[in-house]
């Protein structure tokens, strides 16, 4: 890498005690300035590294009394020689050694930033957002960024090598269908008229595969105008593929293999092979369908075990379930009484039962009075716990219940400390329900997309039971976080004008929408499926970051505003009147 520039002979991060006598140019920000019994001595930062460079009054009176105008984040240039260090500091490469200063010229100077610029800061997150330029300038942005590029480079190499070929696709565009609300753009043009922006490249990833293209790739912004939910980005990026000729197992393995190339290759991190966990598995052990495997603790279906008893709540709930917790006999009531209330207020479930099994079982309320100790022994017996350990009981409809109890288990997890850190564990949930039902719109819903290809053995009980149908749509998920989703498409226009039907979508309406798509499907469409990373989500992921706020490098903030553009911001009337439009205030 060549570094050396009309400005600098050498980066920051560069000079080592092998260098000492050499009269090197020098740029950066200074970073820390400390003026010490007639020494100056400055941190020069850019983003390869950090040298030390001293201006000594010993050496030079002016040079020295200039210096002291150097202030925190000026941009300098130094000539000088490199020189041993009398403290060396172990704490970075270039540690040996300093510059001893023979000129400098302050390049640009700073306002005193508003926050502090190192590796932990004083700014809170809106401060930090509205000076991201600055936020960015921190040690811990820069790895981020960095490791992102690098991971953004794995990937385009790994994709273009596996015969995967990099094509582009439009941003205006008509609607797509992701199952969120399009950000649409004015026509200025075609009065009254919108392009959408893209949700996904979806139906242009398939007709790729209508014109040939057999693999393809994308590292693409996709734009979904989503109520702000937790960390989510109305624009982010995706790695989205399609192949044509594979059934699931061959987007799955071939995926498998990325992931764990790219662990291997950035992390030097071995993953274990990706267990593929069927959906319903996935609901009834982790009360999820992003189980986080890393730790133990399966939710159990206790339903037939308590029946009978003549205790209403169990006798009159379609499921009742059971959450171990380890050690969980010496858990305080206040604790109880916090994970309780957390639940109720989270899960909107009217609460639990729990039993405490020390020396004696304990209960909270009659629960073994009326199951009578040899039950709720079994039951613990039955959850794989035990003395010592304690057992949270919930009863009422399945999907609430187990819903409930699986973001208990992780809650509980993460209060006792129970999730292996620096550990990854990734799987594929496959047999998802191709439908969902919705309730307050009265029809069938894509729990995928309405392209997600049923299930051979199932296309029979499309009409009669299409709530038992299963999709060819397999998720991956890391640690408890979807990464990634993908399916087997509809290949055959009868079978995807079944789909529409079943959807409640008129011949009409789904012409108006995706003619231009199913209109190709009858032009000889090869079988083919695909997969989409959410790229922002795998790379914070791999650097155990919270949030994707911290990988992105200008994000939205939590309220789905730039602070720092100050957007989305009104526009003139001029612009207004030329696209048309009229703004009728809420
Ligand atoms: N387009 C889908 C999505 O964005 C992914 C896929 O089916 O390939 O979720």
């Amino acid at each position: 890498m060549n570094t050396q520039t009309a400005y600098r002979t050498h980066t920051c991060g560069e000079l080592r005690l092998k260098d000492a006598g050499k009269h090197v140019k020098l740029v950066g920000w200074a970073r820390r300035v400390r003026v010490l019994g007639g020494v100056v001595f400055v941190d020069l930062w850019d983003r390869y590294g950090i040298t030390q460079v001293v201006f000594n009054q010993q050496w030079d009176k002016d040079l020295y009394e200039q210096a002291r105008e150097i202030d925190r984040e000026f941009v300098i240039q130094v000539e000088g020689e490199v020189r041993e260090r009398e403290n060396k500091n172990p704490n970075i490469p270039t540690g040996d050694i300093e510059i001893k200063a023979a000129s400098f010229k302050i390049l640009s100077k700073s306002k005193v930033p508003p926050f502090i610029i190192e590796e932990h800061t004083d700014g809170g997150e809106d401060l930090r957002a509205k000076y991201r330029y600055l936020d960015l300038r921190r040690p811990p942005m820069q790895r981020n960024l960095i490791f992102r590029h690098r991971l953004l480079q794995f990937t385009r190499n790994w994709l273009s090598e596996k015969g995967f070929l990099e094509l582009e696709t439009p941003f205006l565009i008509k609607s797509t269908p992701e199952g969120a609300r399009d950000f649409v753009v004015p026509s200025r043009l075609y009065p009254g008229h919108f392009f959408a922006l893209p949700q996904s490249p979806q139906l242009f990833k398939q007709l790729f595969m209508i014109s040939g293209f057999d693999k393809y790739f994308q590292i693409v912004r996709c734009f979904r105008d989503e109520d702000l939910r937790a960390d989510r980005q109305p624009e982010f990026t995706q790695i989205d593929c399609e192949m044509s000729f594979v059934d699931q197992q061959d987007v799955m393995n071939t995926f498998e293999q990325f992931v764990a190339d790219a662990f291997k290759s950035l992390l030097d991190y071995e993953l274990e092979p990706f267990e593929r966990m069927p959906y319903e598995e996935a609901m009834n052990k982790y009360g999820t369908d992003k189980p986080d495997t890393r730790f133990g603790i399966l939710i159990t279906d206790i339903t037939k075990d308590v029946k009978g008893f003549g205790f209403k709540v169990f006798d009159t709930s379609e499921y009742v379930g059971a959450l171990p917790v380890p050690d969980g006999s010496s858990i305080t009531r206040k604790m109880w009484d916090h994970w309780e209330e957390y639940i109720k207020r989270v899960a909107d479930v009217p609460g639990f039962f729990y039993v405490t099994w020390k020396d004696e079982l304990k209960a909270k309320g009659p629960i073994i009075k009326i199951l009578g100790e040899e039950t709720v022994k079994e039951l613990f017996n039955k959850s794989k716990v035990g003395p010592g350990d304690a057992l949270i009981i919930m009863a009422g409809p399945w999907e609430k219940i187990v819903s409930a109890l699986g973001t208990l288990r992780l809650h509980i997890a993460k209060e006792l400390n129970l999730i292996p850190k620096d550990r990854f564990k990734a799987l594929f949930v496959v047999d998802f329900p191709l439908l969902s039902w919705n309730e307050e719109e009265n029809h069938w819903e894509p729990n995928h997309h309405p392209f997600t290809a049923p299930k051979e053995s199932d296309i029979p009980i499309l009409d009669t039971n299409p709530g038992k149908v299963k999709a060819k749509a397999y998720d991956l998920v890391i640690n408890g976080v979807e990464i990634a989703g993908g399916s087997i498409r509809i290949h055959n226009q009868s079978l995807q004008q079944k789909i529409f039907d079943l959807l409640g979508l008129s011949k009409e309406e789904a012409y108006q929408k995706f003619g231009f798509f199913l209109e190709a499907l009858q032009y000889g469409t090869p079988p083919h499926g695909g997969i989409a990373f959410g790229f922002d989500r795998l790379t914070a992921i791999m650097l155990g970051e919270e949030t994707i706020r911290s990988v992105i490098a200008f994000p939205k903030n939590k309220s789905g505003r730039d602070p720092m553009l100050d957007a989305p911001a009104p526009i003139s009337e001029e612009q207004l009147k030329e696209l048309h439009i009229k703004i009728i205030e809420p």
